[in-house]
């Protein structure tokens, strides 16, 4: 997963990537000149050229707070961090949903600038100011309903049997048990958050909903999809095609893993439920070959290896992980994500990472964003585009370099012994081809 500004989404897999997207950063987009500043007075170039520098001096600053508040507040779990967190949001809220810089905005959006990398940065900043142009109490209350969601998510464990489970602890469990009740005991506690936040959540939506339908969506995920230059029509058929494309290979592919999971745990097929599929948000292949990939990194340094491959590829990361939070503890955000900052190389990464496939795929994951983040990106860009091009060529990025947790021939390269090559990279391409082909 990838921050950016105050939207968040968990760690995606299984999305396309193109290796292509990589290309940008060195190419003319990153290189071209800042300066546009040539236009004749009180033109919209110029109007434009000040609106970004008054932008810049006002919001950078803000945005850079938020930034670092996000993250003390994901770090500790504590009820000041996340206080602290509240308010700087509701700070670069209020500048960025003052009505009348947005009119001013709006005029310079509506006519020509001939200088595409100004022009870009227009457009950029037209969709960030209009998501806050409703009214401020609304914003704020969204805000702290937000905030009040993330935090009982960050900090909630687990409990079963008086004990606190840790996110991995939960994890192993669902993977290895083949006791039915107990499988049944540990999710449904896993699962115990969504009472928690029902009622704030619940009054989330709507709140969204009416911010959303006031500026003319009509709900929140429209507008978002709008914000992130994509439509739900777009985005609908896409899905759609997928879905038509692969459900006859899913559905086959589902009944084989059904038969392995049911006969693991003494079951009937039909008595199968969601406790039975081992990752608790049915993101990933059940491990059900016979090859397991955990022995191998039970002995590995995740860590190491993670310096080692990016400083092999020319992208060292060690200023990242020297800034990072990698390690599991009370209160801590349970899951991972990278985070820029400052736009200006001040690049993060949060982590729970224990020895396993698992997070070794995810550290790789995370890191890929690290390396597709303002650390690499020319100063030279201004500050409003000086991040990923968008969300999908970063998360493309990242699930590029995740792959090769399940690939031997890499492994072996990078000094790890992989007892059966062969049969680890044919239970990996299973994997990443969705799923076992046969069993
Ligand atoms: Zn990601």
């Amino acid at each position: 997963m990838f921050r950016r500004e105050a939207a968040m989404s968990y760690r995606t897999r299984n999305f396309f990537l193109s290796l292509s997207l990589f290309a940008c950063f060195g190419s003319g987009l990153m290189n071209h000149p800042t300066t546009c500043q040539a236009a004749a007075p009180d033109s919209n170039e110029q109007r434009a050229a000040e609106f970004v520098e008054r932008h810049e001096k006002v919001v950078r600053p803000l945005e850079y707070q938020t930034g670092l508040a996000w993250w003390n507040a994901n770090v500790s779990g504590l009820d000041a961090d996340f206080q602290a967190k509240e308010t700087a949001q509701n700070k670069l809220d209020a500048a960025l949903s003052d009505s009348a810089r947005f009119r001013i905005l709006d005029e310079i959006h509506k006519q020509p600038i001939a200088d595409s990398l100004l022009k870009r940065q227009i457009d950029v900043l037209y969709l960030q100011y209009l998501e806050k142009q409703v009214d401020p109490e609304l914003l704020r209350k969204m805000t702290a309903l937000g905030n009040q969601v993330e935090k009982t998510f960050n900090t909630y464990r687990a409990q079963v049997d008086g004990k606190s489970l840790t996110d991995s602890q939960v994890r192993k469990l669902l993977k290895e048990s083949k006791d039915p009740a107990e499988r049944k005991k540990v999710w449904e506690a896993s699962k115990g958050v969504g009472a928690l936040v029902e009622a704030d959540l619940k009054s989330l939506v709507q709140l969204r909903n009416q911010a959303a339908r006031k500026l003319g969506f009509a709900n929140f995920q429209v507008m978002q999809l709008h914000l992130n230059e994509q439509s739900r029509e777009q985005v609908l058929d896409l899905f759609d095609e997928l879905d038509s494309l692969t459900r006859k290979p899913f559905l086959a592919l589902k009944s084989s893993v059904d038969a392995k999971l049911a006969a693991n745990c003494g079951i009937g097929v039909d008595e199968l439920r969601p406790w039975h599929y081992q990752d608790p948000f049915f993101q990933e292949s059940p491990a059900i070959f016979a090859v397991s990939f955990d022995p191998i990194y039970a002995k590995a340094d995740i860590l190491k290896l993670c310096r080692d491959f990016y400083h092999g590829i020319g992208l060292p990361i060690d200023d990242v992980i020297a800034r990072s939070d990698l390690y599991e503890k009370p209160g801590k955000s349970p899951h991972a994500f990278c985070t820029d900052i400052d736009r200006k190389g001040d690049v993060r990464v949060l982590a729970n990472i224990v020895p396993n496939e698992y997070w070794m795929g995810t550290m790789l994951h995370e890191l890929g964003h690290s390396v597709y983040s303002s650390k690499n990106i020319p100063a030279s860009l201004p500050y409003a585009l000086r991040y990923e091009a968008h969300i999908l060529t970063t998360e493309g990025i990242a699930m590029l370099f995740e792959r090769f947790s399940k690939d031997a021939d890499w492994l072996q390269q990078m000094g790890v012994s992989v007892p059966d090559p062969k049969a680890f990279d044919e239970v990996g391409a299973r994997i990443l081809a969705g799923g076992p082909r046969d069993l």
